[in-house]
C-alpha cells in the first residue's frame, strides 16, 4: 500500500512550506509535506523573524531581496503583519559621521527599497529613539523599510495559502522514518502514517538535515548550533519602537549579539554565528536545552549600561534554539551527489526567515527546470538572473567550499564574488 506523488517535502518550516507554496502555484505537480512535529515546532517558531540586509555576499543580497519582497507582498495582500521598525547603524566617537554607504548602486536602486537609507543627526536620532545613551553619539543610518516578521504567523498564512491548493498536502506530526533507496535514488518514504513513493524528494528539516540525510544514507555539511535569546523588559521604559541595531563590545563566547524591540515593548537580545564553529558543542535538535546560558544576560550588562538608557527595564530569559550552521556560512541547495533525486534546501545559517522565499525560487528552477539558475529581475531589473550552483551540497567534498564577505582565505571565493548574473 502506497501512495505516488511527484515531491515529497520533509520539514515544514518556513523553508519547507515557501518550497510547497513556490511549486504548487508554479506547476501542476503533486506535493505532499511531512513534519514530524506541529508547525513552528523547529527553529522557525524560535526565529527572532528578522527580515534585513545582509552584508556576507551577493548571493545573500540578492536571496534576501526576494525574500523581503515576498514580505511586502503578503502584508499588501493578506494584511500580514510585517512590522517595519527599520534598522539602526549607531556612530559614535571616534568613528566618522557621516559613514561612508557600502551599498553598491543597483541594490540602493532596488525596488523594494531594501537599502533605502537615511541619515540622521544627533539630536534627531536622540530624539527618536531615547533609549539610546547621549553619551559619544554622533549620528547614524536608518534603513526604514526592513523589520520583523511574527514566524507563527507567516508559517500560518502559508498553510493557509496551501491548504487552497489542491494539489498540495501538508501533514504535521508525521514524521519521515525511513528513506528507502535503490540504484542511488530514494524509492519510498516510510512516515508514520504511511508509505509513499515520490519522484523527488526534499530534505527541509533545517537543523535535522543530517539526520534526514543519514535516512538515506548520506550527509550535508550541517552542524547544528544552539543560540541564546534573552529579553530586557523595555516597557517598564515605554521604549516604543526599537529597530534592528547591534551595540559595541557585545557579544557572547566570541559571537556577535543583536538587538530588536518586540511588539509590545520588549527588548530582545540574541546571539547570531555566521557559520559553523567547529570547536563549538553540536546540538542534538531533538535534545537540548532551551533556557539560555546562565551568563549570556550578564555578559551583556556592562553594554546595557553604558550604550542604552533603561533605566527601569529588567534582563530576563527569553529562549534558545538551534542555527542549521553550515561549514563555510551559505546554504546548501541542490542535489545530493550520492542520491540523485534527493534535494537539499538546508544550511539557512540564521537567515532563513529572510531568505526563504529565495530559497524556494532555487528550488523549484532546480526540480522544475532543471536549472541552477533564477529570474531576479523582479528585485533587481539591472540583473536578469542569479547563478546558485555554487550552493550545490557537493561543493565541500569538491574544494570549492565558499568565504563570507570579509573573510580571507577559502576556495571558491572568487566565484561567490562573481555571482550576480549577467544583465
Ligand atoms: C534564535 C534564533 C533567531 C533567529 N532569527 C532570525 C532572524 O531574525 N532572521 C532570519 O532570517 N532568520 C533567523 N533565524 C534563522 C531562521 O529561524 C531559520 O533559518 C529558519 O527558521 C530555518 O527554517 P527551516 O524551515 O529550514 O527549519 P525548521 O523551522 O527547523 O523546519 C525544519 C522542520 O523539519 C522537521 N523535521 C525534522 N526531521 C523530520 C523528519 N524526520 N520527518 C518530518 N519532519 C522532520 C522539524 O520538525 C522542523 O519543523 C533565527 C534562528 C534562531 C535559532
Amino acid at each position: 500500500m502506497s501512495n505516488d506523488v511527484d515531491i515529497a517535502i520533509i520539514g515544514g518550516g518556513v523553508v519547507g512550506l515557501s518550497i510547497a507554496y513556490e511549486l504548487a502555484t508554479r506547476t501542476d505537480l503533486s506535493i505532499a509535506l511531512f513534519d514530524k512535529e506541529g508547525p513552528g515546532n523547529g527553529t522557525s517558531g524560535r526565529s527572532a523573524g528578522v527580515i534585513c540586509r545582509h552584508d556576507q555576499g551577493p548571493i545573500y543580497q540578492r536571496l534576501s531581496l526576494v525574500g523581503h519582497a515576498r514580505m511586502r507582498r503578503f502584508a499588501a495582500d493578506h494584511g500580514f503583519r510585517f512590522s517595519t521598525w527599520g534598522s539602526l547603524s549607531i556612530i559614535r566617537e571616534p568613528d566618522v559621521f557621516p559613514p561612508t554607504s557600502d551599498v553598491p548602486p543597483e541594490l540602493a536602486a532596488a525596488p523594494s527599497g531594501m537599502y533605502v537609507s537615511e541619515l540622521l543627526g544627533r539630536d534627531e536620532l536622540l530624539e527618536r529613539f531615547p533609549w539610546v545613551a547621549p553619551d559619544g553619539v554622533l549620528g547614524g543610518v536608518f534603513e526604514p523599510n526592513v523589520g520583523f516578521i511574527n514566524p507563527y504567523e507567516l508559517i500560518d498564512l502559508y498553510r493557509r495559502l496551501l491548504a487552497e491548493l489542491p494539489t498540495v498536502s501538508v501533514d504535521y506530526g508525521n514524521p519521515v522514518l525511513e528513506l528507502r533507496t535503490d540504484g542511488g535514488r530514494v524509492t519510498e518514504v516510510a512516515t508514520r502514517r504511511g508509505l509513499w513513493r515520490a519522484g523527488t524528494v526534499i530534505n527541509a528539516s533545517g537543523a535535522w538535515a543530517n539526520k534526514v540525510s543519514a535516512l538515506a544514507g548520506t550527509s550535508v555539511h550541517i552542524t547544528p548550533q544552539r543560540m541564546n535569546v534573552v529579553l530586557a523588559t523595555g516597557y517598564d521604559d515605554a521604549v516604543g519602537e526599537v529597530p534592528l541595531h547591534g551595540a559595541p563590545e557585545m557579544q557572547w563566547e566570541g559571537d556577535g549579539v543583536w538587538c530588536r524591540g518586540e511588539i509590545g515593548g520588549a527588548v530582545l537580545f540574541g546571539q547570531h554565528r555566521d557559520k559553523t564553529r567547529p570547536e563549538k558543542p553540536t546540538a542534538d535538535p531533538d535534545f537540548f536545552d532551551k533556557l539560555p546560558d546562565a551568563g549570556f544576560a550578564p555578559s551583556l550588562a556592562p553594554q546595557l549600561e553604558r550604550y542604552y538608557r533603561l533605566p527601569r527595564s529588567r534582563v530576563l530569559d527569553g529562549w534558545t534554539c538551534v542555527y542549521d550552521t553550515s561549514d563555510d556560512g551559505f546554504p546548501i541547495l541542490g542535489r545530493d551527489a550520492r542520491v540523485t533525486n534527493l534535494v537539499h534546501a538546508v544550511g539557512m545559517n540564521g537567515h532563513g526567515m529572510t531568505i526563504h522565499a529565495g530559497v524556494a525560487r532555487c528550488i523549484a528552477a532546480l526540480v522544475v527546470d532543471g536549472s541552477s539558475s533564477i529570474d531576479i529581475s523582479d528585485v533587481l531589473p539591472s540583473e536578469r538572473e542569479l547563478d546558485f550552483a555554487i550552493l550545490r551540497p557537493g561543493r565541500f567534498d569538491e574544494g570549492e567550499a565558499l568565504r563570507l564577505r570579509g573573510e580571507s582565505g577559502g576556495h571558491g571565493a572568487a566565484a561567490e564574488q562573481e555571482v550576480g548574473g549577467g544583465a
